[in-house]
């Protein structure tokens, strides 16, 4: 346990920022890290994170990485030189999980999952003292210091710190813990919250009868979308609402945007990227014969029933007729989206805690020592291990401001 006449620092929310910054805490002696979530256990989302296979950051170069946060890069290459991907795979490897690099660059642990991975943490946090609250729903907090949780019972609890880090997660995936609940309470406090949006989600399109019970869950593999100068290769899958998958999720900002503006929006999809259009046209001038169209696709073209029906679901019949409209509609099919998939169902949030209320360190201007990291905060990024990564470093950043709020920090 605690030293008793040390610090007490309370950490909100148990995800991977949470766990982080109680790991870079719980180091100082005269600290007592306490975490509480409001789940009866803890870092939810990044065990699900695990199903999928667990990306944890990516191998490529800085300069390139923190560009991924588009507005926020310049802050975000601040955050990574705290905590960095080199230090991401060292800190899985002080953990006894090694990490390797997939096809794509992305960086996973060996095995894929999270669930060693987050039981070896468990257990380094528990060796540091971290003493953790479960079933503990965050309220409010009063006069800079009183925290009020309500607990699964129903009962009030109060709980005095001397700094705390809310790491309380974005608004999506609500029903593993981060249900962006905290909005209200944090403006009450004066914070100026973004509104909490879905990021790398799935897209709605008005499939026909036909094509959504003959291919939901058809995976489309080695495309290419472009969306206004964007294009972005990868996968995607056929949902009975519309499109999922890292290629759409790739280009979720823009085509959220716009969606409110427009309501409607049309990207090309390039079911053969590694053909040029005269090359398509090339081999579609073939003679047909007696061959029916998908035959003949298939054939020259190794299109699958999938993408062939696609076609008939965008293309006008006659086009089918015209080489030059067959291989521009295979090159660059435009589809258009007619909505997004709510946030609950998205990868990530946009939106939350906006910096211009934070300090340089993500402590809420104007309070003593209270402090905000991962997800909660209004930044966004694609899928390919920024989330974590971001989410890794803010922590660690918001656990070095409380240091040196608390006058702990050696550095500083
Ligand atoms: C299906 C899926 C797959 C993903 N895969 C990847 C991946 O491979 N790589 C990657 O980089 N990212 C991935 N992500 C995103 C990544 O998991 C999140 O960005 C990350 O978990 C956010 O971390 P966080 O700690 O900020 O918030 P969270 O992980 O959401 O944790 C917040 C915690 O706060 C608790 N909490 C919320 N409100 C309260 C309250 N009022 N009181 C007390 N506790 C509260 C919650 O219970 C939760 O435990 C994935 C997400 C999903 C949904």
């Amino acid at each position: 346990m605690g030293t008793g006449s040390g610090k007490i620092v309370a950490i909100v929310g148990a995800g991977p920022t949470g766990l982080m910054a109680a790991q870079v805490l719980s180091r100082h002696s005269s600290i007592e890290v306490h975490l509480f979530d409001h789940k009866p256990s803890v870092a939810r989302k990044f065990l699900i994170a695990g199903r999928g296979g667990l990306n944890l950051t990516h191998s490529e170069d800085v300069t390139h990485f923190t560009r991924k946060y588009a507005e926020n890069s310049a802050r975000f290459s601040q955050y990574l030189n705290r905590f960095s991907p080199d230090d991401m795979i060292s800190w899985a490897s002080a953990l006894s999980i090694e990490t390797f690099k997939g096809s794509s660059g992305r960086i996973f642990p060996t095995g894929l999952k999270a669930t060693p991975l987050l039981r070896a943490w468990l257990a380094l946090l528990d060796e540091q003292n971290v003493q953790f609250h479960l079933k503990h729903s965050w309220i409010e907090i009063r006069d800079n210091k009183t925290l009020i949780f309500r607990t699964a019972e129903g009962k009030t609890v109060e709980f005095e710190a001397d700094a705390v880090l809310y790491a309380m997660g974005g608004g999506s995936y609500g029903h593993l813990g981060s249900d962006g609940a905290w909005v209200g309470a944090m403006r009450n406090l004066g914070v100026e919250i973004a509104p909490l949006k879905p990021s790398n989600c799935g897209f709605n399109i008005d499939w026909s009868d036909f094509f959504r019970a003959k291919f939901e869950g058809a995976p489309l593999k080695n495309i290419r979308l472009s969306y206004q100068g964007r294009s972005v290769p990868g996968d995607l899958v056929i949902t009975s609402a519309g499109f999922e998958g890292n290629a759409i999720y790739a280009l979720s900002r823009p085509l959220r945007d716009a969606l409110e503006t427009h309501g409607s929006v049309t990207l090309d999809l390039d079911l053969k990227p590694s053909l040029s259009e005269e090359e398509v046209a090339r081999q579609l001038s073939a003679p047909r014969g007696k061959m029916s169209l998908s035959n003949f696709l298939r054939k020259k073209l190794k299109l699958s029933p999938l993408q062939t029906a696609l076609l008939h679901e965008v293309m006008p019949k006659p086009d089918f007729n015209d080489t030059g409209k067959l291989s521009k509609g295979i090159k660059a099919l435009p589809v258009t989206l007619v909505g997004m998939q709510g946030i609950a169902r998205a990868i990530s949030s946009a939106g939350g805690v906006t910096f211009e209320s934070l300090t340089d360190k993500l402590m809420i201007k104007g309070t003593r020592g209270q402090f905000i990291a991962g997800e909660m905060l209004d930044w966004e990024a694609p899928t390919g291990g920024y989330l974590l990564q971001g989410c890794f470093a803010t922590g660690a950043v918001a656990a070095d401001g409380i240091a040196e709020y608390l006058g702990l920090c050696e550095k500083c």
